[in-house]
């Protein structure tokens, strides 16, 4: 039995609204390095709403520069939400999306549409924080009805209807008790990237690949794209270490164009690529389908920089991609994301998020295990990445065992970072940032 959703209070009114502009000095270790990214220092966008009892946390990522322009767009968002009635929130995402004025900056895409998702997902925090449950367990006990009326259906109605999703998410609905005790029980597979990182040294390439092993985890991903001779003794260096069939995905970070993807990949088939994520630019739809085609059977993987649910919808109609890496905060938000997740499913592509930067894997392990528990139903061919950097910034910091992420129990969307740390990387002005 479905547990019905307590109910709401009729009327939730937001009474403060403040941004921060938070910065890790990462650059200095080479953390995160890749092909089009050689120095981040990975940063959060940062709002913190209340409801005079309770706070909402949420925030857009970016890498350093222009994280001070990703703040203003979050305060642009506060006549939304400031002293008004949020409980509806599939309406206050909708409206946000299309405001009159600010969609001129988008539309749905870029700083705009990644303020909505910071705004949306600590909406989103503050109600399961509310309800005393994970965000997870609390959308996954809403009701296939509540949930369709979260989605924007506006310019998907050609592959995705409002009594399609509710299909999609009947057909999972027996089983979800079930489903929910096997989340906590077995948690979900997760990848890591750490070892993979284009600035680090051939031996501690070595020394991570066989750590990430003995940790448990079950596949692994490599940096790749920027000299093809050092990917190749890259790549050879990582199966050794993790021995024949060990899923080994390799990422260029959109570097190449797509002849340049497929003569590249070819070069790198030999060490057997579990996948080849964002192998060019995110907009390029057909460029993807005309790579993933050539390079075949080696899977194609993208999602992290795909702005909106349209461009998620194109990627899926031209069978471009087979692996679906939906990003918690840059489309907009819990919301868009469960669009995203039900195309993924008419589609039968599994979506393995990317995670990673700062608070990304706290956050989007609750849209995997929503995903495993009401909207695919499986976990098969599915992992979450993970990266082991920054989650001590964080309240309820993800917990990986052997190589799972464990389902988070505590209320909330896991986005709640120290108020110390808040203060201490905040920028400019935080002591890490003022010289010595
Ligand atoms: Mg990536």
């Amino acid at each position: 039995m479905i547990q019905p959703a307590p109910l709401l209070p009729s009327t939730l009114t937001i009474q403060t609204f403040a941004t921060h502009d938070i910065r890790f000095p990462t650059s200095l270790e080479l953390d995160g390095s890749d092909a089009m990214n050689p120095d981040p220092d990975y940063s959060a966008a940062y709002v913190i709403l209340g409801d005079g009892e309770y706070e909402g946390h949420g925030f857009a990522f970016t890498i350093g520069r222009g994280n001070d322009i990703q703040t203003a767009a979050i305060r642009a968002l506060e006549p939304y939400v400031l002293g008004r009635d949020v409980s509806n929130l599939g309406a206050i995402y909708r409206e946000m999306a299309h405001d009159s004025q600010l969609r001129w900056l988008g539309p749905e895409k870029g700083v705009m549409h990644m303020a909505i998702s910071a705004v949306v997902n600590a909406l989103w925090d503050l109600r399961a924080k509310r309800e005393g449950k994970p965000l997870w367990r609390l959308l996954s006990e809403m009701s296939p009805e509540e949930i369709v009326d979260l989605v924007d259906f506006r310019y998907l109605t050609d592959e995705l209807t409002p009594e399609e999703a509710l299909e999609i998410l009947r057909r999972a609905e027996p089983g979800r008790q079930e489903r929910i005790a096997q989340a906590l029980e077995r948690g979900y597979p997760a990848y890591t990237t750490s070892p993979g990182w284009l600035g680090y040294d051939d031996e501690k390439l070595r020394r991570l690949c066989s750590q990430a092993i003995q940790d448990g985890f079950s596949q692994i991903k490599l940096k790749v794209g920027a000299d093809l001779d050092d990917d190749i003794r890259r790549m050879r260096i990582a199966r050794e270490v993790c021995g024949d069939g060990f899923p080994i995905a390799i990422d260029a970070n959109q570097r190449w164009d797509t002849a340049t993807a497929v003569r590249w990949v070819d070069a790198l088939a030999p060490y057997q690529p579990w996948w080849v994520e964002e192998p060019t630019s995110p907009d390029d739809v057909l460029g993807h389908a005309t790579i993933a085609r050539a390079i075949a059977p080696i899977p194609v993987a993208t999602g992290e920089h795909v702005q909106n649910r349209v461009v998620f919808k194109q990627l899926l109609q031209a069978r471009a991609i087979s692996y679906l890496q939906l990003d918690a905060a840059r489309v907009a938000g819990v919301n868009e994301n469960i669009a995203i997740l039900l195309l993924a499913a008419k589609f039968g592509i599994p979506v393995c998020p990317h995670a990673g930067g700062v608070g990304l894997c706290e956050l989007v392990q609750h849209l995997s295990f929503f995903d495993f528990v009401a909207v695919s139903g499986s976990m098969q061919d599915r992992v979450i990445e993970y990266v082991d950097h920054l989650h001590e910034h964080f309240a309820d910091p993800v917990v990986i065992d052997h190589g799972r992420y464990r389902a988070p129990t505590g209320p909330g969307f896991s986005a709640t970072m120290h108020p110390e740390s808040i203060a201490a990387y905040s920028y400019p002005d935080g002591p890490v940032w003022r010289s010595p």
